[in-house]
């Protein structure tokens, strides 16, 4: 039998489980600091534990986290590690550092079972859900091997924001999740805020509202269409929770957090979702509704599509982006349009794609699928591709 591995437990939880074996709940907020701030996983070495202590967990719990399988980095300096999370699954997960902050992206699951069509994790099919120390393990382990790497002075700290965009739906694993978005916001263990902590999801309603209740982090909502029709192709998981709905969820959370606004996420594929027609069209979508579209209360990332074998799909080119943009942009609605970073590793949003046993056979099931006529990724949108990641500064 394997034993409890630590990196499963929030602070509460792992109050509960101190007290389990026979210690006062306070004992695990010194567990707690030396395993999330110190990185310390071997018990013997936490020395102001009392040495029964110390004793109890050594034979009772240990810290175990995904193996590194590879390591690359990208010519910006983004890197990118593939963790095996065994049975044959490999999930990965991505740094990429700005000047003013680390980000980390997060794989909540191994695969996706919602099987966007422009997503390589989605084209992959679905295994299983991470645990908690599974997702929570890939911080742990970036952060202080960056610190180390990085040769950081004492109490700096090399990921300042973390984003649940890797691999999978984390609204679909939503018990795994919430420790582990409550361990990041812990003062005891990585102490980020809640707006420097970000849940992306295709559009869980049900889950959107558990967050807004359990722990509002900043949410990301992946739009990438202005009505049901579009988005059911490109988002299946659109046919369960149409945009009404969606958007009356993203309303209540907004209500919960009065102060914060919503990132709408929109990838831009060539000829499939980025007219202006469709731009005017998200713009009625935005102020004819609840979401409110004033600047503090949502705003849109443009996301140029990245691509990858098989999708059959382009992105939009730099001006037709720009020109979306340049709608949202005079509705009175705050519009970024996201920097590709990590291309050349396959590092970037929607490219990510690790190890996956599919079993739920999502990827068999696509084929035959009613789709939008597409057109194949030409030579001259891939070289314009590789010329623009080339030229990103770090
Ligand atoms: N499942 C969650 C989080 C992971 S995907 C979600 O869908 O929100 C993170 C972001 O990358 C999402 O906004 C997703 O739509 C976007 N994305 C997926 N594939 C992409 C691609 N090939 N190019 C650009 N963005 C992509
Ligand atoms: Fe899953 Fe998100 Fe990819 Fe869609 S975009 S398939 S929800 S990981």
């Amino acid at each position: 039998m394997t034993s409890n591995n630590l990196l499963d437990f929030d602070l509460a939880g792992l109050a509960v489980y101190c007290e389990g074996l026979g210690e006062k709940r306070f004992r695990a907020t010194q567990l707690f600091r030396w395993l999330h701030q110190r990185g310390v996983s071997d018990t013997a070495q936490m020395s102001d534990l009392a040495r029964s202590f110390r004793d109890k967990l050594g034979a009772a719990c240990e810290v175990r986290v995904p193996a590194v399988l590879s390591e690359q980095a990208s010519a910006d300096g983004t890197i990118k590690w593939l963790f095996d999370v065994g049975g044959g699954d490999a999930v990965e997960t991505v740094f990429i550092p700005e000047e003013d902050r680390g980000t980390l992206c997060i794989s909540s699951q191994a695969g996706c079972a919602v099987g966007c069509r422009f997503c390589s994790t989605g084209h992959q099919g679905f295994s299983r859900n991470l645990s908690t120390a599974e997702t929570l393990g890939q911080l742990w382990f970036a952060e202080h091997h960056l610190r180390r790497r990085l040769q950081l002075p004492e109490g700096t700290r090399a990921i300042t924001n973390v984003v649940m965009m890797g691999m999978g739906e984390p609204m679909q694993n939503y018990a795994a999740l919430l420790p582990a978005l409550r361990v990041m916001l812990d003062d005891h263990a990585y102490g980020l805020s809640r707006r420097r902590v970000t849940v992306s999801t295709s559009g869980v309603v049900p889950m959107i509202d558990r967050l807004r209740d359990d722990c509002p982090v900043a949410l990301a909502v992946s739009l990438h269409a202005p009505n049901d029709a579009l988005r059911n192709d490109l988002v299946p998981l659109n046919r369960k929770y149409p945009l009404a709905e969606l958007l009356a969820a993203c309303d209540r959370y907004l209500e919960a957090a009065p102060r914060d606004f919503i990132t709408f996420e929109y990838c831009m594929l060539d000829g499939v979702n980025d007219s202006l027609a469709n731009a005017a069209e998200l713009v009625d979508l935005m102020q004819g509704r609840g979401v409110r579209a004033q600047p503090l209360s949502c705003k849109f990332n443009l996301i140029p599509f990245n691509p990858f074998p098989a999708s059959g799909l382009i992105c939009s080119p730099r001006d037709r982006v720009k020109a979306f943009a340049g709608v949202l942009q005079d509705a009175g609605i705050v519009t970024t349009i996201r920097k590709t970073r990590g291309s050349d590793i396959d590092a970037a949003c929607g490219q990510l794609a690790g190890e996956v046993q599919d079993r739920t056979r999502v990827a068999e099931r696509r084929v035959g699928r009613a789709a939008i006529p597409i057109v194949p990724l030409d030579a001259q949108s891939a070289r314009a591709l590789a010329t623009a990641a080339r030229e990103r500064p770090l």
